[in-house]
């Protein structure tokens, strides 16, 4: 595997569609077309077990194009879709009218005019894209050859494309910041930054005692104001996102570094096997780490600052001056918010002692990234979502 392959990055860029009222209902129409065909799909799949795509090709094609007036790309993206599903999410439900999947033969995204011409049951519409600096940067001069349209609750229509995107190689001597992602502080640098999460979470705790009233009051309203607080907290979030990403990626970028990430796919399951208390688990799954990677992988994209992802496993155990691993059971190594090593006698703040030992693997990554061993489990793949 080469460093270049190694180091793009797929993520779908989100652009919001400009729709004429006229057309809104042909792409409803080519929305529930292409779940009624998925759902046909699915149950000859269910079936017949049947979870290859050429043979399910030949068993639904026809059926589902006539009784559904999809065109034929459409019917060939659904059959990805449903086996793409089944095999993603193992557990199987309903398909919604919510998305289209779209191919090189479907869509067509115009750069000059800033526009999209999408294939539809009613055949080939364009519309204008409206989307910023963001978007447009990260689309210039890409070969897009899929993308899925989207209609929100609100009814919005947005397109995400797919793009492949080359993350610059780094110098020889690489320099890495390690981030640790945390409860307490929400985020925490081998430098010694930290976001402090209390006041977000004082607001969480609020808004949770806020949703329980109204849960169990069910006045008329009260699914609305539900829905508006959720809103509120989620902008919340979304605003202290943006900021925390934005000072890490300008902190790595006037030092000239890597920032290092825990790799944290998974991080709910093994937080929530330990039995732990209602709050307690309703934080960790609150948590916004996901947004927070997020925001920070694409304005590094853009800023062109690397980022790496390092195995989990240790870091917070590990000590960052003799490398002792202090075992989970056993003698305790940490203290309130110190990390204390039995081992040298080290006595350190535990998420920057955690952050450093993330810069440290961060560092054997950016500058090894073909060496097994440290970074086996990585492949240098992930995908993520740009909003607009
Ligand atoms: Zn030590």
């Amino acid at each position: 595997m080469s460093y270049d392959t190694l180091m793009t990055q797929s993520l779908s860029v989100k652009c919001k569609l400009i729709v004429p009222i006229e057309l809104r209902s042909d792409i409803d129409q080519t929305l529930h077309g292409f779940a009624d065909a998925c759902n046909q799909i699915l149950q000859v799949a269910q079936r017949d077990q049947c979870w290859n795509t050429n043979k399910l090709h030949h068993k639904v094609y026809k059926p589902v194009r006539e009784s559904t007036g999809l065109k034929a790309n459409h019917v060939c993206q659904a059959i990805r879709r449903v086996i793409g599903n089944a095999k993603a999410l193992k557990q199987i439900h309903k398909f919604r009218p919510t998305s289209i999947s779209l191919d090189v033969r479907t869509f067509k995204y115009v750069a000059a005019t800033q526009s999209v011409g999408v294939t539809l049951k009613s055949g080939r519409h364009n519309f204008k894209l409206s989307i910023g600096g963001y978007q447009i940067a990260l689309l210039r001069g890409q070969n897009l050859t899929s993308a899925t349209l989207n209609r929100t609750r609100k009814g919005d229509y947005y397109i995400n494309f797919g793009v492949e995107i080359d993350t610059p190689p780094t110098g020889k001597t690489p320099k890495v910041i390690g981030v640790d992602l945390g409860r307490r502080d929400i985020a925490t640098t081998s430098t010694g930054n930290s976001w402090s999460g209390e006041k977000i979470q004082a607001m969480r705790d609020r808004y949770s005692k806020v949703r329980a009233n109204v849960q169990r009051k069910r006045t008329r309203n009260s699914r609305r104001l539900l829905r508006r607080l959720q809103g509120r907290e989620q902008r919340f979030q979304k605003w202290l996102n943006h900021n925390i990403s934005k000072q890490l990626v300008q902190e790595a970028k006037q030092l000239d570094c890597a920032l290092a990430f825990e790799e944290l796919t998974g991080i709910r399951e093994s937080l929530n096997q330990k039995p732990r208390s209602k709050t307690e688990r309703r934080r960790t799954n609150n948590w916004a780490f996901f947004q927070l990677r997020l925001f920070v992988q694409y304005k590094a994209l853009i800023a062109g600052v690397t980022v790496v992802f390092v195995p989990p496993a240790y870091t917070s155990q590990t000590c960052c001056r003799c490398g002792h691993i202090h075992p989970d059971k056993g003698k305790p190594y940490r203290s309130g918010k110190r990390f204390k090593c039995g081992h040298c006698k080290l006595d350190h703040d535990a998420d920057v002692n955690a952050a450093l030992n993330i810069a440290a693997l961060g560092v054997s990554f950016v500058s090894a990234p073909e060496r097994p061993g440290l970074c086996c489990q990585l492949q240098g793949q992930s995908s993520l979502l740009v909003n607009a």
